[in-house]
């Protein structure tokens, strides 16, 4: 049985997110008294759980696979050897505020500091934000600094989650960016149109349809519960104003680490008419040893679906390496 949606605009939403595990756990039939979870670790990375995608868990099921992407657990605390608090050295490729520049001829710009959704797995859980989050006078200071930069020429909006930030301040920002002759091209890295698909309303579809630039929206997927009608009528509406959607996902022990239920999840996808993109490794940040799979296991998983999926169904099994000029491929 699943628990009943909620609805309001995507604002409303995403104010009202559920922040306490008890109320989480309650809201699906399970016992709260037995979840154990330090004041420490909810400190560190508060619980936010969108209602919209609380009803998309099974009540009743305490192993399901979209409850345990957001359910804190005191393993969080642990001192992992090999798990680092700046896992991918971010910090070194930190050129202006709100700028990653990682990758030859593109940038991400780090437009919103927060997110719909806490994902207990995310490597950004450590990152410091307010170092990184401009407002629009300095954002002049890093499209002056962009504008001085013919080899870039694709501008990928990340975060936190950049759809959480309103649509007035990323059309100004879009509209900024689009006057750079050289960029020709708008990645947005995102998860809020699966955690609220409400977002995706028709000022977010203006500014996208008037902007000069060629979109393209990776979506950020783990498990095939995670799409329903709703979200699957977001994803539509995303294509009719001229986005390729494209998704990655994150290979996390006891969500979706069998074949099973990455074929299903490439299956789903493709009903939503979205290409599966990459599949990440995790990448070993502290707090998060818990959800590792091991790289031999997942070319085990990899090697399965490539016998039973034809290959555009088959995502990039990657790893990020510090200082890499792309992501790694493992097969
Ligand atoms: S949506 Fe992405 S950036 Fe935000 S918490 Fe989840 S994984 Fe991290």
């Amino acid at each position: 049985m699943l628990i009943a949606s909620t609805a309001g605009s995507w604002q409303q939403q995403l104010s009202d997110v559920i922040t306490d595990p008890d109320e989480l756990l309650r809201t699906l039939n399970l016992d709260a008294s037995q979840l154990s979870v330090s004041a420490q670790v909810l400190k560190q990375f508060p619980l936010r759980v969108p209602r919209s995608f609380a009803a998309r868990m099974q009540a009743g099921n305490p192993s399901d696979p979209l409850l345990l992407q957001v359910l804190p657990s005191d393993k969080e605390g642990d001192d992992t050897p090999g798990f680092d608090f700046d896992p991918l050295s971010e910090s070194d490729f930190n050129p202006q505020p709100g700028i990653l520049h990682k990758y030859h001829g593109r940038v991400l710009a780090l437009v919103a500091p927060h997110c719909a959704v806490h994902c207990r797995y995310c490597f950004r859980r450590h990152f410091p934000y307010e170092e990184n989050t401009p407002g629009r006078q300095a954002w002049e200071q890093s499209l002056e600094w962009l504008a001085g930069q013919p080899e870039i020429h694709e501008v990928i909006y990340s975060g936190g989650d950049p759809l959480a930030a309103s649509d007035k301040y990323l059309a100004w920002l879009t509209n900024r960016i689009s006057e750079i002759p050289h960029i020709g091209r708008l990645r947005i890295h995102t998860r809020t149109p699966v955690m609220i698909p409400a977002r995706v309303n028709d000022e977010l579809l203006a500014w996208l349809s008037d902007c000069r630039l060629q979109k393209v929206m990776v979506i950020h997927v783990n498990h095939a519960n995670e799409i329903d009608a709703e979200v699957t009528e977001a994803l539509q509406n995303l294509r009719r104003a001229g986005v390729t959607l494209l998704n990655q996902s994150v290979l996390l022990k006891g969500v979706n680490d069998s074949a099973a239920a990455l074929i299903d999840l490439s299956e789903r996808l493709m009903d939503a008419q979205v290409m599966p993109y990459y599949l990440h490794v995790l990448d070993r940040v502290q707090g998060v040893a818990h959800f590792d799979v091991s790289e031999t296991y997942a070319l085990q998983l990899m090697a399965e679906l490539k016998e039973k999926l034809p290959g555009y169904l088959v995502p990039r099994l990657v790893r990020e390496v510090p200082g890499a000029s792309s992501k790694t491929g493992l097969q």
